[in-house]
């Protein structure tokens, strides 16, 4: 497990402790809130005192604030009025790195969209294709916050991501090659900018502000036209040596009919075996047969997922068909790492709840630990999901580490 700041044994001192103390009081907040102070000292397990301390601290850096409309009269003792994060205060940016496009958006503290954007740049290098996301980027900040402050940036990716090092190191579909892509949107940005992988950076917006059982234990697979997974243990999102963790792509997912008769070109990958997942159930898979076969006129999943809304049968088999593969990844992760919640994130499912049913029966049926196919859902941010996929290394390192992140990375001195 990797965490980027006080690593295991370092001891929570100074800065650090108050640091850590003021990240305990903010999650409560944002895990229970509108809370009393009252019961954030016993969630947080620090003293009223230092709950007040703590408050007074992030209230001054915009984070939380009261909601006195809520105070409940008639209690025993002095009134206290309930405090909440404040999602009218400072926000986070966020860019999500597609293979046909790119998103990027602003989000609230509890990682909801405030806006949102695109930028198409199919057919550039990898060099440009990050020029042309992060163009539009510094007017977008500038007038769509209206003044709100924007404390930090996250661009996420698929693909093999190193957050230490803040490089893409490998991005087959848009030719990427230990890409600086930090450094690259730093400068054009003048902001903190974090990266991370898509798939784990939806792991982690599940785990702080999805179900509560993410927060256990999940998988998130991410099935679009890079497949990749994410495995989140006790609030955690592993990363592994290099930041290495979740690379499914060549997970075999072939039987019988899938890689023989039914379409042997899309089961031939790119690595020279048949039947891994991402030449089987990715995009680019998906829509050449559905092109090839005349169902579509271009490559789009969300045009045969229209085509089959409307009746089309054989655009409905290939998307059912897709579904299968991917509750069948979801089995042998699944029996690998028994995790609390299986999300998936692929567009026909977010559509058409039918789909995800498949991903689910199909996920009941060949786990060998997991006979309930409601264990596999969708993300909680619905079709939001790259947005806020994209803002998420930025709160994700709010909520670790509140007083430097929103101070802009300087340590706090003034004493709260
Ligand atoms: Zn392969």
């Amino acid at each position: 497990m990797s965490m980027p700041f006080a690593g295991p044994g370092a001891p929570a001192v100074g800065d650090g402790r108050r640091d850590a103390n003021a990240a305990a009081v903010l999650r409560a907040v944002l895990d229970h809130g509108p809370l009393a102070r009252s019961r954030i000292a016993r969630l947080s397990g620090l003293s009223s005192a230092a709950v007040s301390r703590q408050y007074l601290g992030l209230a001054r850096l915009g984070l939380v604030r009261e909601r006195p409309e809520l105070t409940v009269a008639g209690a025993v003792g002095r009134p206290q009025v309930p405090v909440d994060i404040d999602t009218d205060g400072p926000l986070v940016g966020g860019l999500h790195l597609g293979v046909p496009l790119a998103t990027h958006c602003l989000l609230d503290l509890r990682g909801r969209v405030v806006a949102r954007g695109q930028t198409r740049y199919a057919g550039l290098s990898a060099e440009a294709a990050v020029r042309a996301a992060a163009g539009p980027l510094p007017a977008f900040l500038a007038e769509r916050a209206q003044g709100r402050r924007v404390l930090g940036f996250g661009a996420v990716i698929g693909g093999w991501v190193d957050p230490e090092e803040g490089s893409v190191v490998r991005h087959h579909q848009l030719r990427m090659d230990r890409l600086p892509l930090r450094a690259a949107l730093e400068r054009a940005l003048g902001l903190p900018v974090r990266v991370d992988n898509h798939a784990r950076a939806i792991a982690q917006s599940e785990i702080l502000f999805g179900r509560p059982a993410a927060r256990r234990s999940l998988v998130h697979l991410f099935v679009g036209n890079v497949v990749d997974a994410a495995v989140g243990i006790a609030g955690v999102v592993h990363r592994g040596p290099r930041s290495a963790a979740g690379d499914v792509a060549h997970l075999p997912v072939a039987d019988g009919g899938e890689s023989g008769g039914d379409g042997e070109d899309g089961a031939r990958c790119g690595c020279g075996r048949a039947g891994c997942l991402e030449a089987l159930a990715g995009d680019a898979a998906l829509c050449e047969r559905a092109v090839r076969e005349g169902i579509i006129p271009e490559p789009s999943v969300m045009l045969l997922v229209d085509a089959a809304a409307t009746g089309d049968r054989r655009a409905d088999r290939l998307l059912r068909r897709r579904a299968r593969l991917v509750g069948r990844a979801a089995a042998l992760l699944t029996d690998v790492l028994n995790p609390e919640v299986i999300v998936v994130t692929e567009t026909s499912s977010m559509l058409n709840a039918e789909y995800l049913a498949v991903m689910g029966a199909e996920l009941a049926e060949r786990s060998h630990v997991c006979d309930d196919p409601g264990r596999l859902v969708g993300p909680h941010a619905g079709p939001a999901v790259l947005p806020v996929a994209g803002g998420t290394p930025a709160l994700a390192a709010l909520y670790r580490s509140p007083l430097r992140a929103a101070s802009g990375g300087a340590s706090d001195s003034d004493g709260c």
